[in-house]
């Protein structure tokens, strides 16, 4: 869309029938941005927000990947976790004796999924 559309060859009947289909276009394709923005709000509440995030690398760099929350200086420092490295705050990553690494509360749900 954008484009403006140019009736000037046509005759009445026609620019009426164009105009009619493409008010019919805009109004689907109106539906279907709500149908859409629903769908996004719903995956929003579900706590999907972050992973929507990650695909964005500077937030990653101010903030929690797990729980938004910006990283400060020594309060809530940057870590990385050692499984999916992403950058986790202090309350969402766990130190992993093992492997002297930090793991983030996901990835160590998950490696302990995998474990049992
Ligand atoms: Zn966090
Ligand atoms: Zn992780």
């Amino acid at each position: 869309m954008g484009r403006k559309l140019d009736l000037s060859g046509l005759t009445d009947e026609e620019a009426e029938h164009v105009l009619q289909v493409v008010q019919r276009d805009f109004s689907l394709r109106k539906k279907e941005e709500e149908r859409l923005s629903e769908m996004k709000q719903r995956l929003d509440e579900e706590g999907n927000k972050c992973n929507i995030l990650s695909k964005q690398q500077k937030f990653n760099e101010h903030c929690c990947i797990r729980c938004c929350s910006p990283f400060t200086f020594l309060i809530n420092s940057k870590r990385q976790c050692q499984d999916c490295k992403y950058n986790i705050c202090k309350s969402c990553s766990s130190y992993q004796k093992k492997e002297k690494a930090w793991i983030c509360s996901v990835c160590q749900q998950a490696s302990r999924s995998r474990s049992r």
